[in-house]
Formats: structure tokens, C-alpha cells, sequence
């Protein structure tokens, strides 16, 4: 199978769509459903594609999941394969999770008659911050018929290709944002007496922002805060009326959010107050916690493990990145798990959302290969 993976693959990586304008990339995934003879549902939160596979005996329905989006970036890929959409880029490996997902429907079609239970492919748009994950489940994806257990994976090119990397229990981070205006009073940089300098107020806020999680978080729980953000003012002699901050905050534990959330607003206020000034302060939830569940990751080794051994599923500490994976785990129980894509003799190396990033294409047909398994151990199929 792994050529036509290859070609479906770089056909998606040469035509990146950003979120929600995955267009043409969910009309080629229903392309292949339809022809596979799947049930297949369009427009789901706008470009998502779900396809199902009823089997011929009644049992469990199992769920996976592939994201279609692309990131706003240039690709710097010197390959015969790269992005043609000026500013857009597949660096982040969406172009293979819905290939192996693809491979995955072109396996079981060929297997249609030893299917017991129900398959459902979901193809969503905009995982890359658009919560589309999160609008198909509000849309009703996980019903009818009702999904029992879902997994879903990520490329990851922490691992070298041929290696799968799993998840206990949490594997991502909630990933909230702030944003915070510090309003002072403008006027002549000489005359800081007669005026109120956000300047000086946002660089003491920086500064009390970092003690959060040093000061106020449990030293074995988890947090990040990273102010990514400055903006202010417009010339040497002027003291300006605002400033801006941006930042982003990441924990894997709900207490550990809210905690951080107050510390926040608490820090900010008092900032604001020993300034004398006026502050706004917006919290916006992001994605929550991806938190596996236990038994169903015990699966994801156990099957795999059965191809590729033991030796070659190795169990991950989370990450403090995001996954809007985690909406479907917060309604049923699956395993989010990661697919090795390096490959250093080949100089596949580079990071996500990096403009060199690339997969070692091995992982096409080796991702097809390990959802199978999972498939089949989950609804008892006996056939991998
Ligand atoms: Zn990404
Ligand atoms: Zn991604």
C-alpha cells in the first residue's frame, strides 16, 4: 500500500488548507469513503468528513480520528513534493494522519466481510487552535451510531520512524491564553511625574507573572507561562497610554488551571494597583487536558507490541503542548499515541511547525499498520 499512501500524502502536502477551509482535502477524503463503499457524512464544522463502516456482525463501534489542516508558513523544502500554496505549509504532519487514516479504510474494505462491529473514520478541519474537534463533537459525531472507544495519533518527530510512543494517562496540556492591557497615562518621557507609565507596570508584571509557577504551583505538578507578547508604545520621548501582553498558560491538571488562572488576575490587579492605573484582563479557556484513559493505552501497547514488539513502544511523559483530541476523551474512553517520523540518515530531523519540517514517509504505511492492530484487538477481529 505504500505508494498510493505516498501519493495521496504529497498530493495533501502540495495543496495545504488552513482550518475549516479544508476543501478540497476532505473532497478527496470522501472521495476514496464513497468509493470504498462507506457510509460517508459531509460537512461536519464545515469541511469535516465522516465515513462508516457497518459490519456484517453487530458488535462495539470503534472511532479514529485524522485532522486535514495546515499551518500559515512557508515551506522551505527543497522537495519535488512541496507546498505550491504561497504561505501555507503541512508542518505538522495533518497531510499523513489523514493518508494512514485513508490506508486504514483501503484495509478494511479489502477485509469488509470479517468486520464485526462498526468503523468510524472522522476527518475533522482545524485542530491547529480552531477547536474543530471540539464543534463535531457538539455536532453529535460520537453518536450514531454511539462510539464505544476512540484513538487517534499524531506523527511525532521526537522518535525515529518504526516506534510508537504512548500516553498513559494525561499526554497534553490544557492550553489557555491571557491577554492583559495595562492603561496608564501618556505623556513627555521628561515629566514621568505628571503622567503614569505602563512601560515600567508591564515590565514589574513580567517579572510577578514568572513567579506564579515557581512560587504558587506544587513543584511536582506541572505549569508553564510564557508571555509572548509586548506591545507599547511608539518613540524614545514618549510615555505611552498602554500596553499589551500576551501569554499563554499550560497545565495538565484542572486544579493546577484555576489555580493559575486567579494567581493571574490577582498578580495583575495588584500590579495595577501599586501603579495606580487601570488594567484589563481577558482569560480565554483553550483546549483542556488530554487525558487518556488507562486501559484503552494497555491496548494501544499491548496490540502494537505484537508487531513491532515490545522493545519499540516506549511510554512517553506528557507534553505541554495541545490537542484538541482531548474533547472526544471527555466524552469517551480512547488513547491518543504517537508515530515515530525522524529519520536522521535521511535529515529527517526538524520539529513541527518548523519550515523544514518533513516525515520520513515509512510512517504512512507502519501508522496504517498499527491503527489495524488496534482495530482489530479492540473489536476482537483476529485478523491481525
Ligand atoms: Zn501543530
Ligand atoms: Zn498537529
Amino acid at each position: 500500500m505504500k505508494d498510493w499512501l505516498v501519493e495521496i500524502r504529497r498530493e495533501i502536502h502540495m495543496q495545504p488548507e488552513l482550518g475549516f477551509e479544508e476543501v478540497e482535502t476532505s473532497r478527496l477524503v470522501s472521495k476514496w469513503l464513497e468509493r470504498f463503499g462507506f457510509q460517508v457524512k459531509k460537512e461536519w464544522a464545515k469541511t469535516g468528513v465522516v465515513g462508516l463502516l457497518q459490519g456484517r456482525e453487530p458488535g462495539k463501534t470503534v472511532a479514529i480520528r485524522a485532522d486535514m489542516d495546515a499551518l500559515p508558513l512557508e515551506e522551505a523544502n527543497q522537495v519535488p513534493y512541496a507546498s505550491k500554496v504561497k504561505g501555507k505549509m503541512h508542518a505538522c504532519g495533518h497531510d499523513a494522519h489523514v493518508a494512514i487514516l485513508l490506508g486504514v479504510a483501503k484495509f478494511f474494505w479489502s477485509m469488509k466481510d470479517q468486520v464485526k462491529g462498526n468503523i468510524k473514520w472522522i476527518f475533522q478541519p482545524a485542530e491547529e487552535g480552531g477547536g474543530g474537534g471540539r464543534i463535531m463533537v457538539d455536532e453529535g459525531i460520537l453518536e450514531n451510531p454511539n462510539v464505544d472507544a476512540i484513538f487517534g495519533a499524531h506523527v511525532f518527530p521526537f522518535l525515529p520512524v518504526g516506534k510508537v510512543g504512548v500516553y498513559e494517562r494525561e499526554g497534553l496540556a490544557a492550553t489557555d491564553r491571557f491577554t492583559i492591557k495595562m492603561i496608564g497615562k501618556g505623556g513627555h518621557a521628561a515629566s514621568p511625574h505628571v503622567s503614569k507609565d505602563p512601560i515600567l507596570a508591564a515590565g514589574h508584571l513580567v517579572t510577578q507573572i514568572h513567579s506564579i509557577v515557581s512560587r504558587n504551583i506544587n513543584p511536582l505538578e506541572n505549569a508553564v507561562i510564557t508571555v509572548g507578547k509586548v506591545s507599547g508604545g511608539t518613540a524614545f520621548n514618549i510615555i505611552p497610554d498602554e500596553v499589551e501582553l500576551l501569554g499563554t498558560v499550560r497545565s495538565l491538571n484542572p486544579r493546577v488551571r484555576e489555580e493559575l488562572k486567579s494567581r493571574i488576575e490577582q498578580v495583575t490587579q495588584g500590579v495595577a494597583v501599586s501603579f495606580g492605573m487601570n488594567y484589563r484582563l481577558d482569560f480565554e479557556y483553550g483546549y483542556p487536558v488530554l487525558v487518556n484513559d488507562s486501559e484503552m493505552t494497555r491496548l494501544i501497547i499491548s496490540a502494537c507490541s505484537k508487531g513491532i514488539g515490545k522493545e519499540n513502544v516506549e511510554v512517553l511523559k506528557p507534553s505541554m503542548g495541545g490537542e484538541d483530541f482531548a474533547y472526544y476523551l471527555q466524552k469517551v474512553p480512547g488513547s491518543f499515541f504517537r508515530l515515530g517520523c525522524r529519520n536522521e540518515e535521511k535529515g529527517i530531523i526538524h520539529p513541527y511547525h518548523s519550515s523544514l519540517f518533513d516525515i520520513d514517509e515509512e510512517v504512512l504505511p507502519f501508522g496504517v499498520e498499527m491503527f489495524v492492530r488496534i482495530i482489530d484487538q479492540y473489536l476482537g477481529l483476529n485478523i491481525a
